[in-house]
């Protein structure tokens, strides 16, 4: 069964490392090379994410350190480690290889630069997340009261998503900046979001946008984080699946797949702590869907909604 991860943060936690861990088997990342292997994960986004703390002006600079880690960290010393830059490079992948596809989450770092977006493209972003849960130049976050969509800036980014056949990312966004997206954009996912029915947090998704999302020929990657997934913050696998379940009654049985924020998150389901992990979310899906379905979540959805692919 090979996984695609849509989401998780290894370039982060490299950079405030500087330089300390190893990305083959630094026991401190969850999502570690050996861990991806034993997880049996095929291809892994590297999300660049900007600590809100650094100085607007720093904030590309630190994004360019990230896209540094993983050239030099990630590629540069595992040559096991495949750059995914182009839509048919996931079919190229040998066995005994990983793909590696950098994503953006949220454009602090560009300012109200759209050149600094071209070269983050130039350098690998195949996916563009807005925001991050605060507000920026393009729209606001999930965390910001105001509840602001797209910007005149925002819309111009989702103009350039469309025009490069790439991604854009709606986690983290606003609701009314969930619906832009929806909108306007031709290759919308939630990398990392859950169903807000089952678990009430802004960072999740409402029936009427995973209902959008699916119609308009989107993904869905659920989130392996337990404040997303029930609200007393504690959750076990099957309380993952739950989400799973109810985004196939909405339709998104094909549109479905994983996203697991590790390295992002402090708190773990139980027995999906890292990305060895990820075989026992697979084995209990198996008890509960057709082996062709739990293809599907664990990665076949995406490469068959890929941008370029007929929908
Ligand atoms: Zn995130």
């Amino acid at each position: 069964m090979n996984i695609i991860d849509l989401h998780c943060d290894v370039l982060y936690k490299l950079a405030e490392a500087k330089g300390s861990l190893r990305f083959g088997d630094a026991p401190e990342l969850q999502a570690n090379k050996s861990r991806l292997q034993m997880g049996k994960v095929k291809v892994q986004c590297f999300a660049i994410f900007i600590d809100p703390e650094i100085p607007s002006d720093q904030k590309f600079r630190a994004a360019l350190e990230q896209v540094d880690y993983f050239y030099h960290e990630v590629l540069g010393k595992n040559p096991d480690m495949i750059h995914i830059k182009e839509w048919s490079d996931f079919d190229r992948l040998k066995i005994g290889q990983i793909g590696a596809m950098l994503t953006l989450e949220g454009v602090d770092p560009i300012g109200n630069d759209l050149m600094k977006l071209r070269i983050l493209y130039q350098l690998g972003v195949r996916s563009v997340g807005l925001t991050w849960n605060y507000p920026n130049l393009a729209a606001d976050g999930a965390g910001e009261p105001r509840g602001g969509g797209l910007t005149l800036f925002g819309k111009e980014i989702v103009a350039f998503t469309n025009e490069q056949q790439i991604f854009t990312d709606v986690s983290h966004l606003s609701d009314r900046g969930i619906w832009d997206v929806l909108e306007l954009a031709n290759y919308p996912l939630a990398s990392h979001s859950n169903a807000r029915v089952l678990c009430n947090h802004p960072r999740n998704l409402t029936d009427e946008q995973a209902v959008a999302m699916f119609k308009k020929g989107g993904l869905i990657h659920v989130v392996y984080n337990p404040p997303f997934i029930n609200e007393t913050g504690k959750a076990e696998i099957i309380d993952l699946i739950r989400h799973i379940d109810h985004f196939c009654a909405l339709g998104g049985v094909k549109q479905i797949g994983l996203g697991s924020d590790f390295d992002g998150i402090t708190e773990f389901v139980v027995n999906l702590e890292n990305a060895a992990q990820h075989t026992n979310l697979i084995n209990e899906l198996l008890k509960h869907y057709s082996e062709e379905e739990v293809k599907g979540f664990a990665g076949q959805n995406f490469l068959d909604h890929r941008p370029g692919m007929k929908k």
